[in-house]
């Protein structure tokens, strides 16, 4: 009896021990510090030790509104490549692929419906309005195009940092953690890019702290 509980105590332990750890793994591909491209077979070997469960309702919504928004990033950066030729987006937006496909490894794992819809569109009305507007206002030119790469990247910091809050499922934070820090690294590249087009960025959503911080890295 009281080996078993020993037993037990370890296993609760070590299922702790691997949660915590497994939150702030990265699973980004730094060789281009920008690109950020979320490496699926390492996050499926993460997934492999963690326990899943059941969500809730905000979880849930959190998974299909976040599958689709990344997509919509890729989607967009698509779209003004093929308007403008700039490599940034054609890396950048290879990389949101892999971010759609990390929300996507975990509607599967949580037996969701995959909410994802042809290029350029979208199940969920908002994001469908916001797509039509990014690709009208990337189109004028080079710059406007970089502005909503950067205005993309700053919404989808703020939206994964709202779904961050709202749980605390340890698979699903790795997951938002890492699409977090390859939003920073994109942030920073379009910020960059800007620059050297002679344009200073000025934030339109993120306050001037969290932007200054992110942009300092
Ligand atoms: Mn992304
Ligand atoms: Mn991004």
């Amino acid at each position: 009896m009281k080996k078993i509980m020993a037993v037990s105590i370890f296993l609760l332990l070590a299922a702790f021990l691997n949660t915590a750890y497994a939150a702030d793994q990265n699973l980004l591909n730094v060789s281009d510090n920008y690109t950020s491209e979320l490496n699926d077979s390492v996050l499926g070997l993460a997934l492999a030790g963690q326990p899943s469960g059941d969500l809730t309702a905000s979880e849930r919504d959190g998974l299909l509104y976040m599958a689709e928004e990344e997509k919509l990033a890729g989607d967009v950066y698509q779209s003004l490549n093929e308007k403008w030729n700039l490599r940034v987006f054609d890396n950048i937006g290879k990389a949101e692929r892999t971010h759609e496909a990390a929300v996507k490894t975990l509607l599967t794992r949580y037996s969701l419906p995959d909410p994802t819809k042809g290029a350029g569109e979208f199940s969920n009305e908002t994001l469908q309005v916001l797509y039509d507007d990014l690709v009208s206002r990337g189109s004028a030119s080079t710059k406007d195009a970089l502005q909503v790469g950067a205005a993309i990247e700053e919404i989808d910091i703020l939206d994964l940092v709202e779904r961050m809050d709202q749980t605390d499922k340890a698979d699903i934070l790795l997951v938002y953690a890492n699409l977090k820090r390859g939003s920073e690294n994109h942030l920073r590249a379009f910020v960059n890019n800007l620059q050297r087009q002679g344009v200073e960025y000025r934030p339109e959503y993120l306050s001037s702290e969290k932007y200054d911080r992110i942009i300092r890295g």
